[in-house]
């Protein structure tokens, strides 16, 4: 059994919502993690830019997981210079906890992505991947996905604490239908965000006036 076993949830969090927050909690409950890291994607390489900067961004961030125990604001990528790639997280994961069990969470739609992501075919090597349904989307993998994890998947959860790295789960999770685009319209129509958001973070986006004409 391997030492700690530690999810990493990565998002743009522009800004984060309980759809990530409640994915990220029901895995570490179902798998009993030890802690989920939020790494806040700082230059999303896949995206257009950002609404908000990474600061801004991550300070929402982590007045949003104080109302998660086992889930944490990471800002390994803000503190890295160039494009924010997930391989480079993972690679500096494994470096500082090389006996851990590292399990990198995605949505079933960033999973269908994989392939376009930097060094892809390194990810499987460091870390396992957990995948979650996503509300409001085709929750089917797309045929090259499904060929590729073919070799990984596994149904045994108890092999993602024997191993560090190198397996592919399939975890169901509360589905929660929103999206941070959905929320930053919303917020710009003037229409209600607030069953979305954690209080603290809805308090800071309505101080400074994020997501709306006044801002900047
Ligand atoms: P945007 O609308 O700005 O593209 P987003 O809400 O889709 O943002 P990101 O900040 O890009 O979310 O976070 C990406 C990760 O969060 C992906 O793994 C994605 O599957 C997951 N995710 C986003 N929203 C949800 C949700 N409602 N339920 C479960 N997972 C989600």
């Amino acid at each position: 059994m391997s030492a700690e076993s530690i999810g990493l949830y990565g998002g743009t969090f522009d800004p984060v919502h309980l759809g990530h927050l409640t994915a990220a909690s029901d895995v570490q409950q179902t798998l009993s993690l030890d802690y989920v890291q939020m790494v806040l994607s700082a230059n999303p390489p896949h995206k257009k830019p950002p609404v908000l900067n990474a600061d801004e961004r991550f300070s929402l961030l982590s007045a949003s997981v104080k109302a998660f125990p086992h889930l944490q604001a990471d800002d390994c990528e803000i503190k890295r210079d160039g494009p924010s790639y997930m391989v480079d997280t993972l690679r500096y994961y494994r470096k500082i906890k090389p006996e851990a069990s590292l399990l990198l969470i995605l949505g079933m739609e960033a999973f269908n992505g994989l392939m376009s992501w930097h060094q892809w075919q390194h990810i499987i090597g460091l870390a396992h991947i957990v995948v979650t349904d996503r509300a409001g989307f085709n929750n089917e993998l797309v045929p090259e996905i499904e060929a590729y994890a073919a070799t990984y998947i596994t149904k045994d959860k108890s092999t993602l604490k024997h191993l560090t790295h190198g397996k592919i789960y399939h975890q169901p999770v509360s589905a929660l239908d929103v999206s941070a685009t959905q929320l930053r319209q919303r917020i710009m129509d003037k229409k209600s965000v607030e069953q979305w958001l954690v209080g603290d973070c809805w308090t800071m986006i309505q101080q400074h006036d994020y997501y709306t004409a006044l801002h900047r």
